[in-house]
Order: structure tokens, then C-alpha cells, then sequence
């Protein structure tokens, strides 16, 4: 750490201290105050970071809070909403929730290879109140960020972290740095009309989807964990003057960054040019490495890779048919990974105009339309960026933003042609997925199961024409009378590969998930849930960390069979 470093940290301490005399301790107002004891803190500070911890009382944030150093802060300490002009953060501590809260579940992934953390720390009290948001580190300094963003194609001014606080960050024995962030831990500055809290059932979707997500391995933000309390929310959960009181949850989720495209528009909205430029140069020097942060074309470059990444997402998404069903520039990130899932899906029947959001009546965030709302996104991000360039530099925004077609269709086409199977690339291809996917939709057929199963049968063994009844979704797919004559030109395309079928099923086995996030399957799990009985959630986070793999437990519980008939009157709303 340089003397700079040492002296505003050293500043930055004393201010929060000042305000918060129990800062270096435990924060918590409505629960007794529990203080770390010394040896807890000598502890720490000696830790090594060489192994697993068993213990969570001895893991510690960064020494050096980076965000926290190197950004403008709100001067406004008192938390209460307001606009919030020339800062990106403000210091924003979790406000404890006041029933006794339950750990759900957690992902051991991010906890033994993220966050340096055995199991065994689950079960302590520490754990549960950190995720809880009532023990705040004293290495930690909580900030809700600032930002704005477009929605549903409008600018919508000051939003803001209105429910979330980054606690910390966290660099790991691999030397990886995260950013640690609870969702639903209270008010901030930027929650507005809102509470500042997140329901058990938004919070399961969103815990059971980052992780599923990250192991179809599309990039996103991870879930470490999810509690629970008693504490009454109140949600309209469709908008139809029905509230109901729901259960205050939190999650503890991580990314290696959390800014957004909308974190950059509220600062060029406001003219803060500095920050906006400070601001380009911190996301280059720390996540996009290989651009010379001397170059002149530095925020150029930034654009023309944020471009590339983001359309290579979106093509990741249709290839499971993942619709994020809220794609507004405040949750579009600037690392192009999937974040804030809200009222998210996942494509049952093939239908390009699936939109997940029953609040989203104009359908503008469907399946379909998300390569185009990308264009949308990245348009508004040029714009943000426009006010650090040069007249010169400013007229390429537009040429850069044309090559995204291209690599989206690129990477597009790469997915599918693994989902069918194939290893090289042929002009019709093309045409091949068009007419498969044509079937599937005119049949109504399962998208993910389709893939699944053609990857599943064996070809060489289909004699006659008839596909044998456990392969539900290509049943149906066969009903079209394309269907056998798109087989017989699939078999062709085949030859050419020089391959074997062997190699053709292992391909699209490891290709094509068996089981994907269904509304159904996290209902019934949230249902439970709801109960206390955290099973359910517990088992989908178990098979959905294996999507590829076949589970006779997930086959028993039906995840990959038809979805049951009660399940189409599903709906999921931005009401969260
Ligand atoms: P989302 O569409 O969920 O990403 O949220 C859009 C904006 O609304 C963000 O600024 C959120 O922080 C804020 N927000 C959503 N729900 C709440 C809530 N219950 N309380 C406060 N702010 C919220
Ligand atoms: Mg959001």
C-alpha cells in the first residue's frame, strides 16, 4: 500500500468513525450490539490466507477497500432518500431485520473457492448474521452505489443500489478480487418509494439462477448465500390491488464488479466528466487488462470490448433461452455478465416472443427481441461515454456498434451448431438450425429437452419412423411433417462431420442442459421454503450445479419431464 493509499484510508476511517463511533465494531440498531472481541480482531489481521478457513470469525475483508479509496463519497451520512449529485457511493450500513433469520441455503462453490470458507462455517451464528446484514465486519465499509439508467426506453434519472450494500471486498488466495453485495438489507439513499427489502421468493430465484447460470457457465454474478426472517413484506405481487404480507429474505452475492452501463449515464446526465472519466480509467486498469491505459483510444477500445462481450452474452442467454426479463441499462453490466435477476425465464416451448415479465405488456424485453435491446444498451452506454472523446473519436461510436451483428451472430451460430452436435462449420447450418427450430416452435416443443434428446438418441439405431416414447419433446417435434425429412438432412450434415455418433452425443450431451430453472421447479421450492423446510432448494441448487448430468433424483421429482399442466398459469412480475 502506497503512503497516498495509507493516508486516505486513514481520512476516509476517520470520517466514517466519526459517524459511526460503532463502526469498527458491530452496527446494529435494533438488535443488541454485539462487538468483536480484540483477540477476534488480532486474530484476523494474522490470518493467513493459505488454507480453508473453519472459522468465519478470522476471515476479514481487504485491508484496503479500493471502491472506498479511490471514489468520491456522499458527505451525507444520515441514510434517508434523496438525490444524490457528485459521488458514486454512499456509505450505507445494512439495517438488521428484526425477526430471527434462517439460513436457506449457500453455495459451496463460492464459499470454498471464492471466499476461502469451509462448510463448517455455515453452521455459526457469525455467518448467519453477516449474510443477515446484523454483524458488519470492522473491514468492512458498506456502500450503496449511485447510478441511473434507462428503462423500458426512457431515461429514469437517480436509481441506485435501493436495496442493496456492497459490504466489502475480498481478495482470495487465488488472487481474484470480489465485490461482496447483500440484496434486500434495507433502505438507502436511492430506494425511493421502496423498502429497501427483497421477498423469499424473488430471493430464491435469484440465489438458484446465479448459480445455475454460472454452471451452464454464462457469465454472472454469483450467490453465496440466502437467509430468511419473519419479517413481514409487503408485496402486490401482480399489480392487482392484492398485496400479501411476504418474508423479508437477503442475499449474499458477488461479482467482480458491480458496475453498470447505468453507472456511467448518470454521470454523463450530470455533466460530472471527471468522474466519468475516473471512473473509465478504474473499470480499464482493473478488468480489461490488456488496453494501454496511456493509449489515446483507451475509452474507445473499452467501448469496442464491452460491445463484443455484451452481444457474445446475449448469445449465451439464447442458446439455454434464458430471457432476463428486465434488460434496462441500470442492469446491463459493464463486465458483460448477467446480473439483478429479477423476473427472469426460461423458454419452456420454443417461442421467439416468450416474455417471462407479466408486467412487460408491450413484450420489449422477449426472448427475441434481446440481441436488439443489447444494440439498445450499448447505444446509451456510447452516449455516456461520448463526453471523454474527441469529435473524432466520437464518430466511431456508430462503426464500432456495427460490428455487435456480427459477433453475435458468430458466437450465436457457434453455440447452436454445438447444440446440434457439429464440430465444423457449413454454409447451410444455418438454415439446418432455422428449419429445427421452425419445428419446434410450430409444435410447441420443450427448447431445452428438443436439444437434450436429440443429443440423446441414437440415430444409427432409428430404423423406422418412430421415436421411442421416453424422448417426450422429439415426440412431439415429430408430429410436424418436416420432421423426417429434417432428420434425413441432419444425418447428411452428419457425414460430412467425418465423425461418430458417439462423439456427435457426447458433444450435445455436454452441450445441451437436462435441466434448466423452471418456474415450476422454483415455485414448488420456494413453497417449501416458505415453511421452513429449505429442502427443496437446497436439492435444486444440487442439480442445477450439474445440468448435464443425469440425476435419478432430479428424474424422480420430474425435472426433466414434461412441466405439469398448473404450472402454465405461472407468472413472475418485477414485484420482488
Ligand atoms: P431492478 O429492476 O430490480 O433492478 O430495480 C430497479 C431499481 O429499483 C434499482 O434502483 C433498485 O435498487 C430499486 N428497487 C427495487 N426494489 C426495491 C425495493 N424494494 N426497495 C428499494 N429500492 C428498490
Ligand atoms: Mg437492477
Amino acid at each position: 500500500m502506497s503512503t497516498s493509499d495509507l493516508l486516505s484510508l486513514c481520512l476516509f476511517s476517520y470520517v466514517v468513525f466519526l459517524c459511526f463511533p460503532y463502526s469498527g465494531a458491530v452496527y446494529s440498531k435494533s438488535k443488541e450490539c454485539k462487538r468483536l472481541d480484540i483477540f477476534d480482531i488480532i486474530l484476523r489481521d494474522k490470518c493467513p490466507r493459505t488454507s480453508i478457513l473453519q472459522s468465519f470469525k478470522t476471515w476479514r475483508f481487504d485491508r484496503r477497500q479500493v471502491l472506498a479509496t479511490t471514489f468520491p463519497l456522499d458527505l451525507i451520512l444520515q441514510n434517508y432518500v434523496r438525490q444524490v449529485p457528485k459521488c458514486l457511493f454512499s456509505v450505507v450500513y445494512p439495517i438488521p431485520l428484526k425477526t430471527e433469520t434462517s439460513l436457506v441455503s449457500y453455495s459451496e462453490g463460492v464459499l470454498n473457492d471464492i471466499l476461502d470458507l469451509s462448510d463448517h462455517v455455515t453452521t455459526t451464528k457469525e455467518f448467519v448474521d453477516f449474510v443477515s446484514g446484523s454483524w458488519v465486519l470492522s473491514s468492512s465499509v458498506p456502500l450503496s452505489h449511485r447510478y441511473g439508467g434507462h428503462q423500458f426506453g426512457y431515461w429514469a434519472g437517480q436509481l441506485g443500489d435501493g436495496r442493496a450494500v456492497m459490504l466489502g471486498e475480498y481478495t482470495n488466495q487465488r488472487g481474484e478480487r470480489w465485490e461482496l453485495q447483500l440484496k434486500g438489507s434495507g433502505r438507502t439513499p436511492y430506494s425511493r418509494q421502496g423498502d429497501g427489502r427483497a421477498v423469499l421468493r424473488s430471493s430464491v430465484r435469484e440465489f438458484l439462477c446465479s448459480e445455475a447460470m454460472f454452471h451452464l457457465g454464462i457469465p454472472t454474478s454469483r450467490a453465496a448465500a440466502l437467509v430468511v426472517s419473519d419479517d413481514p413484506v409487503m408485496r402486490d405481487q401482480f399489480y392487482d390491488g392484492h398485496p400479501r404480507v411476504e418474508r423479508g429474505a437477503v442475499i449474499l452475492r458477488l461479482a467482480h464488479s458491480w458496475f453498470r452501463i447505468g453507472s456511467l449515464e448518470i454521470l454523463a446526465k450530470n455533466k460530472e466528466f471527471q468522474f466519468l472519466r475516473q471512473l473509465l480509467d478504474f473499470v480499464i486498469e482493473n478488468f480489461f487488462l490488456h488496453i494501454n491505459t496511456t493509449g489515446k483510444d483507451k475509452y474507445l477500445e473499452l467501448y469496442s470490448r464491452i460491445v463484443s462481450d455484451t452481444a457474445e452474452l446475449i448469445a449465451q442467454w439464447q442458446s439455454v433461452g434464458f430471457t432476463h426479463g428486465v434488460c434496462n441499462t441500470d442492469n446491463f453490466s459493464l463486465l458483460s455478465i448477467t446480473i439483478d435477476y429479477g423476473p427472469f425465464g426460461f423458454m419452456e416451448d420454443y417461442n421467439p416472443k416468450f416474455v417471462p415479465n407479466s408486467s412487460d405488456d408491450e413484450g420489449r424485453y422477449s426472448y427475441e427481441k434481446q440481441p436488439d435491446v443489447g444494440v439498445f444498451n450499448l447505444e446509451k452506454l456510447g452516449e455516456a461515454i461520448k463526453p471523454v472523446l474527441t469529435q473524432q473519436q466520437q464518430k466511431q461510436l456508430p462503426h464500432i456498434l456495427k460490428g455487435y451483428e456480427s459477433i453475435y451472430k458468430d458466437k450465436f451460430m457457434k453455440l447452436f451448431r454445438q447444440k446440434l452436435g457439429l464440430y465444423t462449420d457449413k454454409e447451410d447450418d444455418e438454415n439446418l438450425l432455422a428449419v429445427f427450430l421452425k419445428i419446434m416452435e410450430d409444435t410447441k416443443s420443450d427448447f431445452t429437452m428438443s436439444f437434450r434428446e436429440l443429443g440423446e438418441i441414437d440415430l444409427l439405431g432409428l430404423k423406422t419412423e418412430a421415436i421411442p416414447q421416453n424422448y417426450w419433446s422429439l415426440n412431439t417435434m415429430a408430429d410436424h411433417e418436416w420432421f423426417w425429412k429434417w432428420i434425413i438432412i441432419y444425418k447428411k450434415r452428419l457425414e460430412l462431420e467425418g465423425t461418430t455418433e458417439k462423439r456427435r452425443q457426447s458433444l450435445m450431451n455436454k452441450t445441451n442442459p437436462r435441466y434448466i430453472l423452471r418456474n415450476w421447479m422454483a415455485q414448488e421450492a420456494i413453497e417449501k421454503a416458505d415453511r421452513n423446510d429449505f429442502s427443496g432448494v437446497n436439492r435444486l441448487l444440487g442439480v442445477l450445479e450439474r445440468p448435464m448430468d443425469l440425476d435419478p433424483e432430479a428424474e424422480r421429482a420430474g425435472y426433466s419431464s414434461r412441466p405439469p399442466e398448473w404450472s402454465k398459469s405461472l407468472r413472475v412480475s418485477c414485484s420482488s
